[in-house]
């Protein structure tokens, strides 16, 4: 019997599911039974990239955290010098002196092994270019091993470390997980030594199966990963479903994956990016790709802000044509202050608000409390010039948040009365993924007789943005 119990260890959020905190376990005790023998490890010390060091009576272990759940610290509890490693023989017979292999198939051999107590059922004999390997079961897994080194005692890899925690036909039950096991394969790496241990499970609770890795079994809360929302419900919870949208970065290759992953999948992907069809040079994830609506284009981005994009969109569509990022031209009063939109012709300006605005954002340039001061100071700034001032809150970057914002904004509804049916919010979303760089670019190519400065009126961004956008394009484009 071999248990470990980390249900006292505290622990933290991490994505959809919660991960012990380390960190925070330093000084924790964790309970365990290794066979007879039952105590408890206390966590010494933690270091980056999920180490620890464990202690057990005055010995200490520096280890890998998943080690701890493959019991890879049972040196703690023995005394190395008297390691027990006793093979009892006395089943085998022997024939002039020497063990009679052949013989001895269907014979046990009981042994000791690191307080382990046990019976190796030998089932067969093979010899293979002269050597002689003998086939062992030991807990229904049959093992192959030369006899040579079963006399010498090295049966770790039988006994302890390559045996499966589970069995084919268990259920595992407990508050969170329902699930049997079906298969069970180990994975080698080149020196065929086992890395892992996989099984295949049956989930009792939503039928889905899948593999599963055997520390995750005990240390996730939820095993299934249809059940941990990490799968794809064709038709319901892919990503041609949830986030259609987010095709337009996949390569053809890659096009199948829109119907298995979800939009918190951490699959990498080379994407392409919609607008200059560029492939990204390294891969993303895509649940990073879903939460920017954006990969970075080293082309064609033209780091204008999802908010931003989805607003200019909203209001084309309302058929009020805004001005970003109004300069002194249009508002001799705006000393150095950056608004976000302005419309001339009902005298608005509107500010579009991310989470900078609203939370204390770390590593931001600011605090909050400077960001407060300023965005007081424009507010009064624009009302001390007859002009009406709008907040829209996008403090998160995703279509539903943005709409209803829009949609409760009594002010604006005012200002701009519209019904919801009125509008095309899909279209506002793929509004964002598109970019201006690649419009100046492509208008650029159509009419090269364009001056800079008409270009800089058509699409109101300065001439160092302009030159900028055709240098960067035209560099990567190589047309
Ligand atoms: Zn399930
Ligand atoms: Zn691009």
């Amino acid at each position: 019997m071999k248990k470990i119990d980390v249900k006292n260890l505290p622990r933290k959020k991490y994505g959809t599911t919660t991960h012990i905190d380390w960190e925070q376990a330093v000084g924790c005790k964790i309970s365990f039974q290794y066979d007879q023998i039952k105590g408890q490890l206390k966590i010494e010390n933690h270091f980056k990239g999920n180490s620890i060091e464990i202690s057990y009576k005055n010995k200490t272990k520096k280890l890998r955290t998943n080690h701890l759940f493959e019991f890879k610290w049972r040196d703690l509890i023995y005394d190395s010098r008297k390691k027990l490693q006793k093979l009892d023989l006395k089943n085998i017979p022997k024939k002039n002196g020497k063990y009679d292999w052949i013989h001895s198939i269907g014979k046990t051999i009981p042994f000791e092994f690191n307080g382990v107590l046990g019976e190796l059922l030998i089932t067969n004999y093979i010899r293979i270019n002269q050597m002689g390997y003998l086939i062992i079961e030991y807990e229904k897994e049959k093992y192959k091993i030369r006899n040579i080194n079963l006399l010498n005692g090295k049966i770790a890899k039988i006994v302890s470390y390559g045996k499966y925690h589970y069995q084919i036909g268990q259920q595992i039950k407990d508050q969170y997980k329902n699930i049997t096991i079906i298969t069970r394969k180990r994975l080698k790496d080149k020196q065929g030594s086992i890395v892992r241990k996989k099984y295949k499970y049956h989930c009792n609770q939503c039928d889905y199966e899948g593999w599963i890795d055997e520390t995750l079994i005990s240390i996730s809360k939820i095993s299934c990963s249809h059940c941990a929302k990490k799968i794809a419900l064709r038709g319901k919870t892919d990503l041609n479903t949830e986030a259609p949208w987010l095709a337009l970065f996949f390569q053809k290759k890659d096009k199948h994956l829109i119907y298995t992953e979800r939009k918190n999948s951490s699959k990498k992907i080379y994407p392409i990016c919609p607008e200059c069809k560029q492939i990204r040079q390294t891969p993303m994830q895509i649940s990073t790709i879903y939460k920017y609506h954006s990969i970075v284009c080293p082309c064609c981005s033209d780091r204008v802000s999802y908010p931003e994009k989805f607003i200019q969109e909203f209001f084309r569509q309302l058929g009020v044509k805004l001005l970003y990022q109004p300069k002194k031209t249009e508002l001799n009063w705006c000393k150095n202050y950056y608004y976000d939109f302005y419309d001339p012709k009902q005298k608005v300006i509107i500010e579009v608000n991310g989470m900078h605005h609203y939370k204390e954002i770390k590593h931001y340039n600011k605090t909050l409390e400077e960001v407060k001061v300023i965005d007081q100071k424009k507010k009064d700034l624009v009302i001390k010039n007859n002009m009406q001032y709008l907040e829209i809150d996008c403090r998160y970057s995703n279509l539903e948040y943005i709409k209803k914002s829009l949609l409760n904004h009594k002010e604006l509804r005012e200002i701009y009365p519209f019904h919801e049916n009125q509008i095309d919010f899909n279209k506002c979303e793929l509004a964002t993924i598109k970019s201006i760089y690649y419009k100046i670019y492509k208008y650029k190519k159509n009419h090269p007789n364009i001056t800079y400065k008409d270009l800089e009126e058509k699409y109101r961004i300065n001439r160092y943005s302009i030159s900028k956008a055709l240098r960067r394009m035209s560099q990567y484009l190589k047309e």
